[in-house]
């Protein structure tokens, strides 16, 4: 009896939480954390040096010292630094997609992992003074019921122990899906889409806006610029991946 209720008990934790690879299917061992075994995260492409300052595409080939690559140079850019933690292929992206959207929350270690990993390798916090998740519309967010880069930006803020203001940034018009829009498409769409209602509290301040992705860095660009237009003083992005164009 006492055996059978340890069974169930164990199945109904199982349920909540796999104990196979959700890649591969190979048992996970008693160490191994999370839903994805060793060998499926030895595929992760981690964004290491050369990589762009400004827009973390990574750079093929031979670079020293910082450099902007040729894809953000004469983009008018309202964030300094971007980092970010992995190329979005593989593995990376299908666990964005099955946190966000196949309600699958047990993928969210692995991204704040990740994401944690790269802001504390690439990134001075010295100065900076909090985080601002990238807002879901609250109609989105309702459908969704959680906004992703808020749970990333909690895991941040937990790690480098800074405040995260989930408030000061607001979506305030609703737009439709980026995926199939190229960049300037994009920036059409997210006219207008964010607001700073509080500006006065950004004053002055070095934030770090936190998402999932950077894939053209349009909409982390509309934030930055609403953050920077009701007066922090510098924006840095940090997401877990960046849109794998090499
Ligand atoms: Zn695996
Ligand atoms: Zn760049």
């Amino acid at each position: 009896m006492v055996v059978a209720a340890k069974t169930l008990i164990r199945a109904a934790a199982d349920l909540l939480y796999p104990r196979n690879c959700q890649f591969c299917a190979q048992p996970l061992a008693e160490h191994e954390h999370g839903v994805i075994c060793a060998a499926c995260l030895a595929t992760v492409k981690w964004i290491e040096p050369p990589c762009c300052s400004r827009c973390a595409l990574p750079f093929v080939g031979a670079v020293t010292g910082k450099f902007q690559c040729g894809y953000c140079k004469d983009l008018d850019l309202h964030f300094s630094h971007a980092v970010a933690a992995c190329l979005a292929r593989g593995i990376v992206l299908d666990s964005i997609h099955h946190f966000k959207y196949n309600h699958r929350p047990y993928f969210g270690q692995h991204l704040a992992d990740w994401i944690v990993t790269a802001g504390r390798e690439h990134m001075d916090w010295s100065g900076l003074e909090a985080i601002v998740p990238v807002p879901l519309h609250p109609r989105k967010k309702r459908e969704r019921e959680f906004n992703q880069a808020e749970y990333l930006a909690d895991a941040v803020g937990t790690a480098f122990e800074k405040p995260v203001w989930k408030r000061r940034l607001r979506r305030v018009r609703d737009t439709k899906t980026q995926t199939r829009l190229n960049r300037e498409e994009r920036m059409d769409n997210l006219h207008d889409a964010f607001a700073a209602p509080d500006g006065g509290a950004l004053k002055g301040c070095r934030v770090v806006l936190v998402d999932d992705v950077f894939t053209t860095g349009a909409t982390l660009d509309a934030c930055a610029k609403v953050l920077r237009v009701a007066g922090a003083s510098d924006v840095w992005v940090l997401t877990v991946a960046r849109g794998a164009y090499v």
